[in-house]
């Protein structure tokens, strides 16, 4: 065999498994597409994000909560290893409120997430009052807002290329434009067939992102993989003016301001489209008055890889033994998990109880 372990996909998803694994001294290739692949990682907001998540499933509200405490540690190795600085800060984190019905909500959604937690997470709702004490810039049309000090934001694009530097580091070999057409499980491992050629390798990850539930099938998993786009629109650098991300608006480390926020079934397009850019900024003006007058420089679409019930997938294939997959949504804020304890489930030196909550079992599908 050529390799331990093929990663299929080198998004941040596969980065950071690859990454992971070659950790372990395992050795690792990782084959990915090209500029014409959909790509999530390089098309994301940027939140290592913890608060809501998982309030309707509690393994996803305690698994996010420990992925994010890794962060400090995760960064600090990465960056000692690579010197890519990449603007991680856990700053605390926002989501705003409009009005009661946003609020009541919201707070439901916080206070499930700390019991699912056992008290872990921790939050507050701010009135008005209190947040503008600590955002003076914000309109008086915001009622208030959730607020947890676990959450905390990085530059999505540096943290891709310090985890592309990490791998060569650990010497994986990392293959671009090759786009995997099919694999084949024989003679105790696997062979992925690519324009450029045929790999082989005992055990495959298949972190491939949109194109997972099309790679499960010819190991045998069924993986219910569904699109979601998301628009984003970047302005001018501007002034500090928010210490903190929030869900729907982030001020960079560079100064520029992230405005987002838009979930919409488009397929497999990734355009943009005025009316849903109209609406988001419509809400950044409503929260943050001044931004009317700014300048846009950029606009974009991204896919997200969902699950049916938002939830990630790891699974080893029952059929075909030493295939993986990984497949999630929130590949930022998993990231350092990624690359720490699922790296070594996946390496088979640990046990995790938690990831079995996450099979695709709960979809009364096959695991191959
Ligand atoms: C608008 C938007 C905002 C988001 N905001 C956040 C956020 O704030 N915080 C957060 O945690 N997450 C966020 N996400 C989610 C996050 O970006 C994704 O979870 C993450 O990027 C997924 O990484 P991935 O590697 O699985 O997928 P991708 O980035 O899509 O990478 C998949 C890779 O697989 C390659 N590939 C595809 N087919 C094949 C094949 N057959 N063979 C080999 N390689 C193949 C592709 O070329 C690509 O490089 C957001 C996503 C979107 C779209």
């Amino acid at each position: 065999m050529d390799y331990d372990f093929i990663v299929a996909g080198g998004g941040l998803v596969g980065s950071s498994i690859a990454y992971g694994l070659a950790r372990q001294k395992y050795k690792v290739a990782v084959l990915d597409g090209g500029d014409r692949s959909f790509r999530a990682s390089r098309g994301n907001f940027g939140l290592v994000w913890v608060q809501g998540k998982g309030w309707d499933y509690a393994p996803y509200a305690q698994w996010t909560g420990q992925a994010a405490d890794l962060w400090p540690q995760f960064v600090a190795e990465l960056v000692n290893e690579t010197g890519v600085e990449i603007d991680y800060q856990r700053s605390g984190g926002m989501h705003f409120c409009l009005n009661e019905a946003e609020w009541s909500e919201r707070e439901h959604e916080m206070e499930m997430v700390r019991q699912h937690t056992g008290g872990a997470f921790e939050y507050e709702m701010l009135d008005h009052d209190r947040l503008q004490q600590q955002i003076p810039q914000i309109s008086n049309t915001v009622l208030g807002a959730s607020y947890s000090p676990q959450d905390g934001h990085v530059n999505p694009l540096y943290l891709l290329q310090a985890l592309q530097q990490g791998m060569d580091v650990h010497q994986v070999h990392y293959y671009p434009n090759q786009s995997i057409d099919r694999i084949e499980a024989k003679q105790g491992g696997y062979y992925t067939h690519s324009t450029e050629g045929t790999l082989s390798a005992g055990k495959i990850v298949l972190c491939a992102g949109l194109d997972n539930r099309r790679l499960g099938e010819m190991l045998g998993m069924e993986i219910p993989v569904v699109v979601d786009r998301g628009q984003i629109m970047i302005t001018e650098r501007l002034q500090p003016f928010l210490n903190l991300p929030t869900l729907h608006v982030r001020q960079t480390a560079e100064g520029t301001v992230q405005i987002g926020y838009s979930h919409e079934d488009t397929g497999l397009n990734d355009g943009t489209s005025p009316s849903v850019l109209k609406k988001i900024a419509r809400r950044a003006v409503l929260m943050f008055p001044f931004l009317a007058r700014v300048q846009l420089v950029r606009a974009w679409g991204a896919l997200r890889i969902m699950t049916p019930d938002h939830n990630p997938i790891y699974q080893q294939s029952a059929d075909c033994p030493g295939a993986f997959t990984v497949t999630c949504h929130s590949g930022v804020t998993l990231a350092a998990m990624h690359a720490g304890p699922v790296a070594e489930w996946i390496g088979g030196s640990i046990r995790l109880d938690l990831i079995n909550q996450f099979s695709t079992d709960r979809f009364n599908v096959s695991p191959g």
